[in-house]
C-alpha cells in the first residue's frame, strides 16, 4: 500500500444476540486508517495513484458531488503523495462550500463546478477530452473509482481478513467496486454479502461482471436490499438511535450513509436466523465518518 493501514483492526463486538444466535462479528476497522477518510477509498485509488507516481506524478482528476467521501479521498492520497488534484464537482458552486469540498480545498485539490447536465456525460469519450485540453495530460479515475482498476484496488482488502477462517464477509454497496474487489480476492467458500445503501439498484450483477472483467456467477454472492432507509444519505430516527446504540454497546463509530445500514442489515439477518449456527461473519468498517458532520447538532452522542 501507498499508504500505512497499520491502525486498521480487526475487533469482534459483544453481544448477547449472537451468543444466543451461536454467531460471532467482527469488524474490521478500516475507518482508523484516517479521521477524515473512508478506509475503502484509498484502495479503490490505490492503482490509480501508483500509475500517476509512475507516470512521473501526473495529476489525478476525479468526480463527485459536494459530500463526496471519494472527492476527499483522492484530495488527502493526492496531498500525501505531492500529486497535483482536480476534482470536477457536480452542480453549481453554493455561497457555503460543504464540509467536504472545504477539507478537498485544504488539502489543495483544484475544484471545477459543472452542471448537473454536464456532469450526465463524465463518462464519455469526448468530455474526457476536453477535459484534458483544459487540465493537461492526467490520471482519469471515475466518480467512485467504478472500474476494474478500482475493484483490483479493493481486492488489497481482503489480505487484511485472509486466514482468519470467517464464512460471511459483509459490507455497504454503493457502486459495488468494493464488493467486486473482494469476489476477486475472496475463497469460494465465503459468502460474501453486500448490503444496498441506495434503493432501487437492479444492475449489480451487471456492475460486478464489468468491474471483474469476469463472465462468471459467483455463486457466493448474496445481496441484502431493504436496508436503504428511504435511499442514499437518507435517514431516519430508527437508524440515528442504532448509530447511538453501536457507539454504547460497542463503542463502535458508524456513518449514517454506508456502514451504518449496513450493520442494521447485518444484525436483522442475524435476528432472522440468515446465518448458520457457528457463522464466524466479518463485517468491513468502510469509513465515511466525515459524513456525519452534516447531520444536526447532537444527534450523535459520538
Ligand atoms: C464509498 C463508500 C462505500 C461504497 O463503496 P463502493 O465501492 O462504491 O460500493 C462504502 N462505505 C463507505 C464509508 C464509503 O465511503
Amino acid at each position: 500500500m501507498l499508504f500505512d493501514i497499520s491502525k486498521a483492526d480487526i475487533e469482534e463486538l459483544p453481544d448477547d444476540l449472537f451468543l444466543k444466535k451461536q454467531v460471532s462479528v467482527f469488524v474490521l476497522r478500516l475507518d482508523k486508517i484516517h479521521p477524515q477518510l473512508s478506509g475503502n477509498k484509498l484502495f479503490k485509488l490505490h492503482y490509480f495513484l501508483k500509475e500517476a507516481v509512475e507516470k512521473g506524478n501526473k495529476p489525478v482528476l476525479t468526480f463527485g458531488g459536494a459530500y463526496s467521501n471519494h472527492l476527499a479521498a483522492t484530495a488527502f492520497a493526492c496531498q500525501e503523495l505531492q500529486l497535483k488534484s482536480i476534482g470536477i464537482v457536480r452542480g453549481e458552486k453554493t455561497a457555503r462550500l460543504s464540509a467536504t469540498l472545504r477539507q478537498c480545498l485544504s488539502d489543495g485539490m483544484f475544484l471545477k463546478y459543472i452542471s448537473r447536465k454536464d456532469y450526465d456525460n463524465k463518462n464519455d469519450p469526448d468530455f474526457l477530452i476536453n477535459l484534458q485540453a483544459e487540465f493537461g495530460p492526467c490520471i482519469i479515475v471515475p466518480e467512485g473509482g467504478y472500474h476494474p482498476v478500482g475493484a483490483k484496488g479493493a481486492a488489497l482488502i481482503f489480505d487484511m481478513i485472509k486466514n482468519k477462517s470467517f464464512t460471511h464477509i459483509c459490507m455497504a454497496v454503493g457502486t459495488a467496486t468494493t464488493l467486486a474487489g473482494i469476489l476477486l480476492a475472496a475463497e469460494k467458500t465465503q459468502s460474501v454479502m453486500g448490503i444496498q445503501v441506495l434503493k432501487g439498484i437492479t444492475d449489480n450483477k451487471e456492475r460486478i461482471k464489468q468491474l471483474t472483467g469476469k463472465d462468471e456467477i459467483f455463486k457466493n454472492l448474496h445481496l441484502l436490499d431493504g436496508y436503504h432507509f428511504g435511499g442514499y444519505a437518507k435517514k431516519t430516527g430508527d437508524l440515528i438511535s442504532f448509530m447511538n446504540e453501536c457507539w454504547l454497546n460497542y463503542n463502535l463509530p458508524l456513518d449514517f450513509v454506508y456502514t451504518a445500514k449496513m450493520l442494521y442489515g447485518v444484525i436483522e439477518a442475524i435476528k432472522k436466523d440468515t446465518f448458520k449456527k457457528g457463522s464466524k461473519i466479518i463485517c468491513l468498517h468502510t469509513g465515511g465518518l466525515q459524513g456525519n458532520k452534516s447531520l444536526p447538532l447532537n444527534s450523535l452522542i459520538f
